[in-house]
């Protein structure tokens, strides 16, 4: 029995698939989603959303959100959802060495949460991005 999975951010429906296992960036660290999970709701922390489908490995990069887990279902609502084909991956290296640059020079307050919170989105991204190319696909 598959996993009915639904991503969807406040944009979009970004995919609706049947799936065999799902490995999500919960807030206090990743859990794996098997058929017949036990109900679960929780926040997600920015990070790497992990789907296996027929022995192959699909990822997201997802910043944020909720996650509802039921036996047959998980319906994930979060903020932003990018396949990890669709990451530039250059464009993430710039933005972490803006983000680490700005950080060296001591930011306060707002700045500081701003650099940091872009700092950890470009990693996800590399992360998400450089997995997709050791799967080699
Ligand atoms: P940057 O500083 O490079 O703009 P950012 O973290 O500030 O990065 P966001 O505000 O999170 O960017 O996103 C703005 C838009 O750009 C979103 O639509 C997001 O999907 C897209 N985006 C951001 N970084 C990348 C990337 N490395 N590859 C592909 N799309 C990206």
């Amino acid at each position: 029995m598959p996993i009915k999975l639904e991503i969807v951010t406040p944009e979009r429906a970004v995919l609706t698939d049947d799936v065999d296992m799902v490995i999500a960036p919960a807030s206090e660290g990743y859990v794996g989603i098997l058929p017949h999970h036990a109900p679960l709701l929780t926040t997600l922390g920015p990070g790497e959303l992990r789907i296996k489908k027929g022995g192959v490995e699909t990822s997201l990069a997802v910043f944020g959100g909720f996650m509802d887990v039921r036996p047959d279902r998980v319906v994930i609502l979060t903020e932003a959802a990018e396949h990890a084909e669709d990451i530039d991956e250059s464009r993430a290296e710039a933005a972490r060495a803006r983000a680490r640059e700005a950080l060296q020079a001591g930011p306060v307050g707002l700045e500081e949460a701003r650099a940091r919170a872009s700092l950890e989105r470009a990693m996800v991204r590399l992360r998400v991005s450089e997995r997709r190319r050791r799967r080699g696909v």
